[in-house]
């Protein structure tokens, strides 16, 4: 079975992941396999320059076939912040507790109707020799005015569904992974490897 590594240390990143790419002929790893391989850095202006990066960085050191997801959290209110920041919005890389606490602050005051906001990911296949594949996917929602859910990760607790009347965090995981972000990417992603991958 060909070996796939996810070029993430991002645990809840990576459980989703690798819950989405169930049933694919692929022996999944990640970079918390590969100590060695260094931080890539983000310093791309778009999720896609930096899924792009990521993937062809760890596939050229690995010499794998790799796959990156770089997402993030868009609130108009924010004209589009955290976007490609969101990992970092409050410093320290994936601190969730005082991203989510920044992004409440902010909105202190702010009615529903403006509370609106989207989850985004774009998901980058490298081959070993640096072919590339993207495809993206997005979630709409609404930033809550409180943390509600236990479940996912990142701005889960904050990020809500009207249509659900719950937040991503208060999801069963198997509903998560049917309406996320990162579900609608992969879902195109696995399309493409049906399809037209061989
Ligand atoms: P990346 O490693 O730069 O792609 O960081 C992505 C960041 O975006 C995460 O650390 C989270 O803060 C946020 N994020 C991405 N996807 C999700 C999600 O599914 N739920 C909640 N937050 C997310």
């Amino acid at each position: 079975m060909p070996r796939l590594v996810l070029a993430s240390r991002n645990r809840g990143k990576i459980n989703e992941l690798k819950a989405l790419l169930a049933g694919l002929p692929w022996q999944v790893t990640s970079l918390l396999d590969y100590p060695e391989v260094p931080e890539v850095e983000e310093d791309g202006a778009t999720f896609c320059e930096n899924a792009i990066k990521k993937a062809l960085v760890v596939a050229e050191k690995l010499k794998l076939w790799t796959l990156a997801d770089d997402s993030g959290l868009e609130v108009d209110f924010l004209d589009g912040a955290p976007g490609v920041y969101s990992a970092r919005f409050a410093g320290p890389h994936g601190d969730d507790r005082k991203n989510n606490e920044k992004l409440l602050n902010l909105l202190t005051g702010v009615p529903w109707d403006q509370r609106t906001a989207r989850f985004r990911c774009v998901l980058a296949f490298a081959s070993p020799d640096g072919q590339l594949w993207t495809t993206e996917g997005e979630c709409a929602g609404l930033i809550a005015l409180e943390p509600r859910g236990v479940g996912g990760f990142g701005y889960d607790p904050l990020f809500y569904l009207p249509e659900r009347g719950l937040t991503m965090a208060e999801l069963p995981e198997e509903e998560k992974n049917r309406i996320s972000h990162r579900a609608v990417a992969m879902r195109k992603f696995r399309a493409y490897l049906e399809q037209d991958f061989n």
